[in-house]
Protein backbone atom coordinates (compact mmCIF):
# COMPACT_ATOMS: atom_id res chain seq x y z
CA UNK A 1 0.00 0.00 0.00
CA UNK A 2 1.29 3.31 -0.93
CA UNK A 3 1.36 5.73 2.34
CA UNK A 4 -0.44 9.07 1.82
CA UNK A 5 1.61 11.82 1.55
CA UNK A 6 0.59 14.74 3.48
CA UNK A 7 0.50 17.74 0.71
CA UNK A 8 2.74 20.56 2.65
CA UNK A 9 6.35 19.42 2.76
CA UNK A 10 9.01 21.49 5.44
CA UNK A 11 12.44 21.38 5.45
CA UNK A 12 14.48 21.51 8.93
CA UNK A 13 17.50 21.05 10.58
CA UNK A 14 16.52 18.67 13.42
CA UNK A 15 16.89 15.12 13.71
CA UNK A 16 13.62 13.30 12.18
CA UNK A 17 13.11 9.71 13.24
CA UNK A 18 10.39 7.51 15.08
CA UNK A 19 8.29 9.40 17.86
CA UNK A 20 11.15 12.72 16.94
CA UNK A 21 9.56 15.67 18.59
CA UNK A 22 10.56 18.89 16.21
CA UNK A 23 9.87 22.32 17.37
CA UNK A 24 8.54 24.85 14.56
CA UNK A 25 10.36 28.18 14.04
CA UNK A 26 8.02 31.15 14.40
CA UNK A 27 8.30 31.29 10.14
CA UNK A 28 7.18 27.97 9.84
CA UNK A 29 4.58 28.25 12.89
CA UNK A 30 3.21 31.05 10.81
CA UNK A 31 3.16 29.66 7.39
CA UNK A 32 1.55 26.62 8.76
CA UNK A 33 -1.03 28.13 10.91
CA UNK A 34 -1.09 31.56 10.05
CA UNK A 35 -1.26 30.94 6.39
CA UNK A 36 -2.13 27.47 5.29
CA UNK A 37 -4.43 26.78 8.30
CA UNK A 38 -3.05 23.54 9.76
CA UNK A 39 -4.38 22.69 13.34
CA UNK A 40 -3.61 19.97 15.78
CA UNK A 41 -3.87 16.48 14.47
CA UNK A 42 -2.70 17.88 10.84
CA UNK A 43 0.01 15.78 8.77
CA UNK A 44 2.83 17.64 7.18
CA UNK A 45 5.60 15.97 5.44
CA UNK A 46 9.36 16.72 6.57
CA UNK A 47 12.89 16.54 5.72
CA UNK A 48 16.23 17.55 6.69
CA UNK A 49 18.49 16.16 3.96
CA UNK A 50 19.85 12.97 5.97
CA UNK A 51 16.99 11.05 7.32
CA UNK A 52 14.84 10.85 4.33
CA UNK A 53 10.89 12.28 4.63
CA UNK A 54 8.91 11.84 7.76
CA UNK A 55 5.29 12.52 7.99
CA UNK A 56 4.87 14.22 11.25
CA UNK A 57 1.77 15.55 13.16
CA UNK A 58 1.03 18.70 14.64
CA UNK A 59 0.46 18.37 18.44
CA UNK A 60 0.59 21.84 19.25
CA UNK A 61 0.42 25.04 17.22
CA UNK A 62 0.95 28.94 18.17
CA UNK A 63 1.11 32.22 16.25
CA UNK A 64 5.30 31.94 17.28
CA UNK A 65 5.59 28.27 17.27
CA UNK A 66 3.99 25.05 17.29
CA UNK A 67 5.33 21.05 17.88
CA UNK A 68 5.56 18.47 15.42
CA UNK A 69 5.55 14.74 16.11
CA UNK A 70 7.21 12.43 13.50
CA UNK A 71 4.65 9.42 13.14
CA UNK A 72 6.36 7.72 10.10
CA UNK A 73 8.88 7.44 7.50
CA UNK A 74 7.15 8.62 4.41
CA UNK A 75 10.69 8.36 2.19
CA UNK A 76 14.45 7.29 2.93
CA UNK A 77 16.79 9.74 1.84
CA UNK A 78 17.82 10.38 -1.83
CA UNK A 79 20.87 11.03 -2.54
CA UNK A 80 21.71 12.60 -5.74
CA UNK A 81 24.63 11.59 -8.32
CA UNK A 82 27.69 12.99 -6.88
CA UNK A 83 27.43 15.98 -9.68
CA UNK A 84 28.27 19.38 -8.79
CA UNK A 85 27.60 22.51 -10.62
CA UNK A 86 29.91 24.94 -11.18
CA UNK A 87 28.64 28.25 -12.50
CA UNK A 88 29.64 31.90 -12.83
CA UNK A 89 27.08 34.17 -11.07
CA UNK A 90 24.90 36.39 -13.64
CA UNK A 91 22.00 38.75 -12.73
CA UNK A 92 19.94 38.18 -9.47
CA UNK A 93 16.99 36.38 -11.05
CA UNK A 94 18.98 34.27 -13.60
CA UNK A 95 21.64 33.39 -10.61
CA UNK A 96 18.13 32.09 -8.20
CA UNK A 97 17.03 30.27 -11.28
CA UNK A 98 20.35 28.30 -11.58
CA UNK A 99 20.38 27.40 -8.41
CA UNK A 100 16.61 26.72 -8.10
CA UNK A 101 17.00 24.25 -11.15
CA UNK A 102 20.36 22.93 -10.13
CA UNK A 103 18.45 21.73 -6.67
CA UNK A 104 15.85 19.84 -9.47
CA UNK A 105 17.67 18.43 -11.33
CA UNK A 106 19.71 16.64 -8.72
CA UNK A 107 23.02 18.38 -8.23
CA UNK A 108 24.74 17.47 -5.40
CA UNK A 109 26.85 20.73 -5.05
CA UNK A 110 26.86 23.97 -6.53
CA UNK A 111 29.05 26.23 -6.39
CA UNK A 112 29.36 29.96 -7.85
CA UNK A 113 32.93 30.70 -9.55
CA UNK A 114 34.17 33.46 -10.36
CA UNK A 115 35.63 33.74 -14.05
CA UNK A 116 37.76 36.36 -15.95
CA UNK A 117 34.29 37.58 -17.10
CA UNK A 118 32.51 37.54 -14.38
CA UNK A 119 30.12 40.60 -13.36
CA UNK A 120 29.36 39.83 -9.62
CA UNK A 121 32.23 39.60 -6.95
CA UNK A 122 29.78 39.52 -4.53
CA UNK A 123 26.75 36.46 -4.02
CA UNK A 124 24.39 36.45 -0.96
CA UNK A 125 25.36 32.65 -0.40
CA UNK A 126 22.45 32.51 2.71
CA UNK A 127 20.06 33.55 0.02
CA UNK A 128 20.84 31.39 -2.52
CA UNK A 129 21.05 28.46 0.30
CA UNK A 130 17.39 29.25 0.80
CA UNK A 131 16.22 28.89 -3.02
CA UNK A 132 18.26 25.36 -2.64
CA UNK A 133 16.05 24.77 0.37
CA UNK A 134 12.86 25.70 -1.29
CA UNK A 135 13.31 23.71 -4.57
CA UNK A 136 13.86 21.12 -2.90
CA UNK A 137 10.51 21.48 -0.08
CA UNK A 138 8.56 21.68 -3.80
CA UNK A 139 10.62 19.05 -6.26
CA UNK A 140 9.62 16.54 -3.26
CA UNK A 141 13.72 15.93 -2.73
CA UNK A 142 14.81 14.42 0.04
CA UNK A 143 18.37 16.09 -0.23
CA UNK A 144 19.40 19.63 -0.48
CA UNK A 145 22.56 20.49 -2.13
CA UNK A 146 24.92 23.05 -0.01
CA UNK A 147 25.41 26.23 -1.74
CA UNK A 148 29.38 27.07 -1.59
CA UNK A 149 30.34 30.24 -1.28
CA UNK A 150 31.90 32.04 -4.20
CA UNK A 151 35.39 30.75 -5.02
CA UNK A 152 37.93 32.44 -8.42
CA UNK A 153 37.93 29.63 -11.23
CA UNK A 154 41.98 30.17 -10.61
CA UNK A 155 41.70 28.50 -7.14
CA UNK A 156 39.24 26.33 -7.53
CA UNK A 157 41.01 24.61 -9.94
CA UNK A 158 44.48 24.61 -8.65
CA UNK A 159 42.60 22.46 -5.18
CA UNK A 160 40.79 20.18 -7.78
CA UNK A 161 40.52 16.19 -7.06
CA UNK A 162 41.84 15.18 -10.15
CA UNK A 163 39.56 11.97 -9.58
CA UNK A 164 36.74 14.52 -10.10
CA UNK A 165 35.98 14.54 -13.42
CA UNK A 166 34.98 18.24 -15.18
CA UNK A 167 32.74 18.73 -18.63
CA UNK A 168 33.42 21.97 -19.63
CA UNK A 169 30.84 23.40 -21.51
CA UNK A 170 32.76 25.57 -23.91
CA UNK A 171 31.06 28.08 -26.33
CA UNK A 172 33.84 28.11 -28.36
CA UNK A 173 32.45 24.29 -29.44
CA UNK A 174 29.62 25.62 -30.47
CA UNK A 175 28.39 23.03 -32.99
CA UNK A 176 31.10 21.37 -32.62
CA UNK A 177 31.15 17.27 -31.98
CA UNK A 178 32.21 17.04 -28.55
CA UNK A 179 29.65 15.52 -26.48
CA UNK A 180 30.25 12.81 -23.20
CA UNK A 181 30.05 9.67 -25.44
CA UNK A 182 32.94 8.47 -24.18
CA UNK A 183 33.09 9.36 -20.96
CA UNK A 184 33.28 7.40 -17.66
CA UNK A 185 30.64 7.47 -14.61
CA UNK A 186 32.16 8.77 -11.06
CA UNK A 187 32.21 12.12 -9.53
CA UNK A 188 31.68 14.94 -11.93
CA UNK A 189 31.30 18.28 -11.84
CA UNK A 190 29.77 20.82 -14.60
CA UNK A 191 31.35 24.18 -15.82
CA UNK A 192 29.57 26.91 -17.20
CA UNK A 193 30.58 30.24 -17.91
CA UNK A 194 29.42 33.98 -17.68
CA UNK A 195 27.53 36.13 -20.08
CA UNK A 196 30.49 37.06 -21.15
CA UNK A 197 32.13 33.67 -21.99
CA UNK A 198 35.76 32.05 -21.33
CA UNK A 199 38.74 34.35 -21.49
CA UNK A 200 41.09 32.51 -23.92
CA UNK A 201 43.96 31.65 -21.02
CA UNK A 202 41.08 30.17 -18.82
CA UNK A 203 39.96 28.05 -22.18
CA UNK A 204 43.81 27.27 -22.63
CA UNK A 205 44.16 26.24 -18.72
CA UNK A 206 41.11 24.31 -19.10
CA UNK A 207 41.84 22.26 -22.29
CA UNK A 208 44.82 21.36 -20.60
CA UNK A 209 43.65 19.98 -17.46
CA UNK A 210 43.76 16.58 -17.77
CA UNK A 211 40.36 15.58 -16.10
CA UNK A 212 38.42 18.32 -17.92
CA UNK A 213 36.21 17.22 -21.08
CA UNK A 214 35.39 19.66 -23.33
CA UNK A 215 31.98 19.70 -24.43
CA UNK A 216 29.86 21.60 -26.93
CA UNK A 217 25.92 22.01 -26.03
CA UNK A 218 24.75 22.08 -30.07
CA UNK A 219 24.61 24.38 -32.58
CA UNK A 220 22.99 27.57 -30.98
CA UNK A 221 24.92 29.26 -27.92
CA UNK A 222 22.90 29.37 -25.30
CA UNK A 223 22.31 31.79 -21.92
CA UNK A 224 23.94 30.85 -19.38
CA UNK A 225 20.94 29.22 -17.19
CA UNK A 226 19.90 27.55 -20.20
CA UNK A 227 23.34 26.26 -20.70
CA UNK A 228 23.28 25.21 -17.10
CA UNK A 229 19.80 23.52 -17.10
CA UNK A 230 21.09 21.74 -20.52
CA UNK A 231 24.08 20.53 -19.22
CA UNK A 232 22.67 18.99 -16.07
CA UNK A 233 20.51 17.18 -18.83
CA UNK A 234 22.78 15.82 -20.83
CA UNK A 235 24.98 14.47 -18.23
CA UNK A 236 22.36 13.06 -16.08
CA UNK A 237 21.00 11.03 -18.97
CA UNK A 238 24.11 9.55 -19.99
CA UNK A 239 26.42 9.30 -16.43
CA UNK A 240 23.20 10.07 -13.91
CA UNK A 241 20.81 8.63 -12.08
CA UNK A 242 17.46 9.15 -14.92
N1 LIG B 1 29.09 35.56 -24.75
C1 LIG B 1 29.52 34.27 -25.15
C2 LIG B 1 28.52 33.19 -24.76
C3 LIG B 1 28.47 32.84 -23.32
S1 LIG B 1 27.17 31.73 -23.04
C4 LIG B 1 29.65 34.22 -26.68
O1 LIG B 1 28.88 34.87 -27.34
O2 LIG B 1 30.50 33.46 -27.14
C5 LIG B 1 27.41 31.32 -21.33
C6 LIG B 1 27.98 29.96 -21.05
O3 LIG B 1 27.07 28.95 -21.46
C7 LIG B 1 29.25 29.62 -21.78
O4 LIG B 1 30.40 30.12 -21.13
C8 LIG B 1 29.24 28.11 -21.81
O5 LIG B 1 29.71 27.56 -20.59
C9 LIG B 1 27.77 27.82 -21.97
N2 LIG B 1 27.34 27.60 -23.37
C10 LIG B 1 26.41 28.28 -24.04
N3 LIG B 1 26.21 27.78 -25.29
C11 LIG B 1 27.07 26.74 -25.41
C12 LIG B 1 27.34 25.78 -26.45
N4 LIG B 1 26.69 25.79 -27.60
N5 LIG B 1 28.29 24.83 -26.20
C13 LIG B 1 28.95 24.79 -25.02
N6 LIG B 1 28.72 25.66 -24.01
C14 LIG B 1 27.80 26.61 -24.17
Amino acid sequence: MRLMKPKIRLYVDEPLGQGQAVPLSREHAHYLFGVMRQQIGARVALFNGRDGEWSAEVVEAGKRGGLLVCMEQTAPLHMPPDLWLLFAPIKKARTDFIVEKAAEMGARRIVPVQTEFTNSERIRQDRLQAHAVEAAEQCGGTFVPEVADLVKLDRLLSDWDPERQLMFCDEAEVGAAKTLASAKPGPWAILIGPEGGFSDAERTRLQGLSFAHVVSLGPRILRADTAAVAAMTVWQQILGDW
